[in-house]
């Protein structure tokens, strides 16, 4: 059942006065739960509890805390259908979807909880001393990745489940040690309260501190804004818009104490279709565009919103085929009206630009807060000159841009912003005789897709999800796969530091039996 109250560690709870309900867009009314925001006390109360809850959580082991993160899949998966439920009441994505995306949230649980018991992750490095060197004597050192403090992650309207509450950032977080306040995603609120409980109930049946999690709700800025100008507060994970994310991030900038932020922000995720590779199979990469652009409304941070080709014949056949199969596709429900609205504003920005042109447009209105498939086009020189043809459109829209050789698709390519994917459609030979699109199109991007379609991003340690700003703030790290949870450590030294005194991945004896690097050697052996 959903209270509406806030998690403030262990306790329920609702001391503040503002409240809010979220809203159902497959029918198109407010649904009747009623949430209340968390207040500046409780607030403060929730920083506080995890601040107290790090100093134990970060000492659990591996085994412990792959403990707790198995007991919170268990635990979201024994919530059952209620859940999918209130998911779709509150994003109008299909049960389908929701039922997929909880797989893949209990999945990355149980990833990161392989990852942290194997215990290598830790990068333990030891450098043994040497007093006989000359002219000084080495020094003992050994270095091993420490969590970084309690972090706050926001949860994402397009993923109520994998990018919000137990999503990735959370997991990663977990894992690594850190505490996590949930800064709630005022869209799913009821979704992401049920999932708290789950996260709350894991921590109970494993003896996890008070605090060590937390889910405060909002509707507005205020609850995040508190929270990242919070003094206890050591990292910040985000998935959402440029606008927010970077207010967030100058945000934690300019506290007395900077903090991280990761946030993944907006893509336009280019895609290159070189002539030979059209003139091949102009249909059928047009068939499998219409529904990479469409799919989820296009409210997927990899959704292809920029093509781009060379002016000729393979190129207008695709567009012709392109804009014959896009309107075949029914179109589905967006996750909230604002986000339907913002949509067709943006859509509409596109269009009334000098020199675009609508190849099509899907018109029927019939369906509230259905996301309506367009495609336009531009030329390569106005879509150089104009910066509004850069941006990202959220949802089923992409523009086809028409470069008029091989030279200006490489310019446009180097003058784009930082993206997450960028994709190349071409023949082997014709990828082996373009270099330079390649390494303009790698320069942009954090992934590169050969012959396919940049939607559809698979959890896997290989993963990079994150790009050159504005993709993402800090294009060192990924927001997906295992090697996510480097966001929320720090490179920690213990020089000359007596054994017995160690952490266990440093110890002589090596009792967790992890690889590490021993004076230059990677070894699992003891010293
Ligand atoms: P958003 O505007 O980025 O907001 C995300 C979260 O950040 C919300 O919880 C919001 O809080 C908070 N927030 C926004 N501005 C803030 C600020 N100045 N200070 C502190 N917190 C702030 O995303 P959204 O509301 O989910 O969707 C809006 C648009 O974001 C979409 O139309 C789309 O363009 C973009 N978006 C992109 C992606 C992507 O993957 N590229 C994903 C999701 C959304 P409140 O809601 O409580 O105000």
């Amino acid at each position: 059942m959903i209270t509406g109250k806030n998690y403030i560690g262990n306790i329920r709870s609702s001391e503040g006065t503002k409240t809010f309900t979220t809203f159902n867009p497959q029918e198109n009314k407010r649904n009747t739960s009623v949430i209340t925001e968390a207040s500046i006390e409780e607030i403060d109360k929730a920083v506080a509890l995890a601040a107290n809850a790090f100093q134990v959580y970060s000492n659990k082991t591996g085994l412990e805390k792959a403990c707790f993160l198995r007991a919170i899949a268990d635990e979201i998966e024994a919530l059952g259908t209620a859940l999918i439920e209130v998911y779709t009441s509150e994003s109008g994505l299909a049960a389908a979807r929701a039922m997929g995306e909880r797989g893949r949230t209990v999945g990355q649980l149980r990833a990161f909880a392989l990852h942290i018991e194997e215990g290598t992750w830790v990068a333990a490095s030891i450098d043994t001393a040497q007093p006989e060197r000359q002219p000084v004597a080495k020094i003992d050192l050994r270095k091993m990745n420490i969590a970084l403090g309690p972090i706050v992650v926001f949860g994402a309207s397009n993923f109520p489940f994998a990018f919000s509450t137990a999503g990735g950032d959370t997991a990663a977080a977990l894992a690594a040690g850190c505490p996590v306040i949930v800064k709630s995603h005022p869209m799913h609120a009821g979704t992401g309260e049920l999932v708290a409980s789950a996260i709350i109930k894991a921590a109970q049946k494993t003896g996890m501190p008070n605090g060590v999690f937390s889910n405060l709700n909002s509707s507005g800025i205020e609850v995040g804004q508190a929270l990242v100008k919070h003094p206890s507060i050591k990292g910040v994970g985000f998935t959402g818009s440029i606008r927010a994310g970077r207010a967030l991030f100058d945000l934690a900038a300019k506290r007395p104490e900077p903090i991280p932020v990761f946030a993944e922000m907006g893509s336009v995720n280019p895609v290159i279709f070189l002539p030979e590779a059209l003139n091949e199979k102009a249909v059928d990469w047009a068939k499998i565009y219409a529904g990479s652009i469409t799919l989820g409304a296009g409210q997927f941070c990899t959704n292809p919103g920029l093509l781009l080709g060379i002016a000729g014949e393979g190129l207008n056949q695709f567009g012709l085929t392109l804009a014959e199969e896009i309107i075949k596709i029914a179109p589905t429900c967006m996750l909230h009206p604002t986000i339907c609205d913002a949509y067709e504003s943006n859509k509409a920005k596109v269009v009334s630009q000098e020199g675009v042109s609508v190849l099509v447009d899907y018109e029927d209105t019939s369906q509230n807060n259905y996301g309506r498939q367009i495609v336009s086009k531009v030329s390569g020189a106005v879509f150089l000159e104009n910066p509004t043809l850069h941006l990202e459109v959220f949802g089923p829209s992409s523009l086809l841009v028409i470069c008029k050789d091989a030279a200006q698709l490489v310019q446009i390519v180097n003058n784009l912003e930082g993206q997450l994917t960028g994709t190349i459609i071409a023949t082997d030979s014709e990828i082996a005789a373009n270099p330079s699109i390649v390494s303009a199109l790698q320069n942009r991007v954090g992934r590169i897709i050969f012959n396919g379609v940049p939607t559809g991003v698979e959890v896997c340690p290989s993963m990079q999800h994150g790009g050159p700003y504005p993709a993402s703030t800090d294009a060192r790290f990924t927001a997906v796969g295992v090697d996510s949870i480097k966001r929320w450590v720090r490179p920690f030294s213990f020089q000359a530091w007596p054994n017995n005194l160690l952490p266990a991945a440093l110890k002589n004896e090596n009792p967790l039996a992890i690889l590490r690097t021993v004076d230059g050697v990677k070894t699992r052996n003891k010293i």
